[in-house]
């Protein structure tokens, strides 16, 4: 596979702005084993003229674009319980979203599509509005969005566009010709997007072990509160499970795309208007709210038009402000750095599949069998 002007795969994010880039159509995205998408050159159509290569943003000398020399920093929360449950923080993007739609704007964030696969999509409606909501820690498809995001702007609508710093700092480059103010950004605070393959391989394996395909999934449900994020699957059998082993892959840092092992925007130097992520920590603060396990959203405010965006939804939203030392996290630092064990990982993965090592490297041992037992018996009882 040809990369543009030879990049590494650590060098490439995957955004497709390459793709749309191109005056000569002469790239397209293709998956490598990990289901990662990289630009492959057509040599035939490739004049060599380098403009894919210049506006890469995925670069180690990006300085930040954003007004402010630093963000204004809250910590925030739905007030309707039912809205803060359905999302994975506070809920701030959802605020945010039916504001923009309130407006006549469109959205775009990123949802379960056809077989569970992510994907970035397009929500005009609010009733649409539930499929954009929750973490998916697995690299979004975004074929065809930049352009579509850059249409309705050229048609002057106002867009609000969600997705993680690498997306959006690529998209705004390529937007930047357009009339400012109508292209309003939302960086979701990142620990590195999962491989596409091994979240398609899980999903097969689940079906295959309970007979039945799946009817929902949450990648990350509250069900257990908000620090105990789970998996939830539901089969057409009516079978639904509990498990952590695709998180656990995750967060043991097996999965993550190369590139996100070497992130340039892991610091307070943000790419979009307002950054979104999970409050963590907030039980070291000296802050007496919010400490009922629901879910607090960290609100990072990076430019004017993110604050008079957040403003204008705060009457629905509890916030508290802070700054930034309470919140502090990893990725506010540094690039998550890759498992110890990664390449071996990898290499049987290539060889001998997802189930192999799901069971070497994943935790299907007895503690992680005593939590499900926990879980489930949690479950029986709130039903
Ligand atoms: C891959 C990933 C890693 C994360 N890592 C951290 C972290 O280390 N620390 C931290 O504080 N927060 C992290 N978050 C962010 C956090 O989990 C919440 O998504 C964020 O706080 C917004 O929550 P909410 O309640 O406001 O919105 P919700 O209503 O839950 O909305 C979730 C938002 O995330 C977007 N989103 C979901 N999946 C993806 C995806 N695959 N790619 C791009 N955008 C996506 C949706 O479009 C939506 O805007 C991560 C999120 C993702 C997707």
């Amino acid at each position: 596979m040809l990369r543009v002007d030879n990049k590494t795969l650590k060098e490439c994010c995957g955004c497709t702005a390459c793709v749309i880039s191109c005056p000569f159509g002469a790239v397209k995205m293709g998956p490598d084993a990990l289901g990662f998408k990289y630009p492959v050159i057509n040599n035939d159509l490739c004049t060599n003229c380098g403009k894919c290569f210049k506006d890469c943003q995925f670069v180690k000398s990006y300085k930040g674009f954003n007004d402010f020399e630093e963000p204004l920093v809250y910590a925030a929360r739905f007030k309707d319980e039912k809205k803060l449950r359905e999302s994975q923080s506070g809920g701030v993007f959802s605020a945010i979203a039916e504001a923009i739609l309130a407006r006549g704007g469109v959205v775009y964030g990123v949802a379960y599509s056809e077989n569970y696969k992510i994907s970035h999509c397009k929500i005009t409606k609010k009733e649409a509005l539930n499929s954009i909501k929750g973490s998916k820690y697995v690299q979004s498809n975004l074929d065809g969005i930049f352009l579509d995001v850059i249409n309705e702007l050229k048609n002057d609508k106002l867009v609000l566009f969600s997705g993680v710093p690498c997306q959006v700092e690529n998209l705004r480059k390529q937007t930047e010709r357009l009339k400012r103010g109508k292209l309003i950004t939302i960086d979701i605070l990142c620990h590195g997007v999962g491989a596409p393959k091994v979240w398609e391989d899980y999903l097969h394996y689940l079906e295959i072990k309970y007979s039945s395909s799946l009817q929902n999934v949450n990648m990350r449900n509250k069900l257990l509160g908000w620090k105990g994020g789970i998996e939830t699957y539901t089969f057409k059998n009516k079978k639904r499970i509990i498990t952590e082993s695709y998180l656990y892959l995750y967060f043991s840092h097996y999965i993550q795309r190369e590139s996100c092992f070497n992130c340039p925007y892991t610091n307070l130097k943000r790419v979009g208007d307002i950054s979104l992520g999970d409050f963590w920590h907030w039980e070291k603060t000296s802050h007496q709210e919010f400490r009922d396990n629901k879910g607090i959203s960290l609100v990072l405010i990076n430019s004017s038009i993110g604050k008079e965006i957040f403003e204008e939804v705060s009457g629905s939203l509890e916030i508290i402000p802070s700054n930034t030392e309470e919140c502090m996290q990893n990725v506010l630092r540094k690039s998550v750095e890759p498992n110890i064990k990664r390449n071996v990982f990898l290499k049987d993965y290539n060889k001998k599949g997802f189930k192999y090592v799901a069971y070497k490297y994943g935790d299907m041992g007895f503690i992680y069998k005593t939590k499900i037992f926990i879980a489930k018996i949690f479950s029986m009882f709130k039903q």
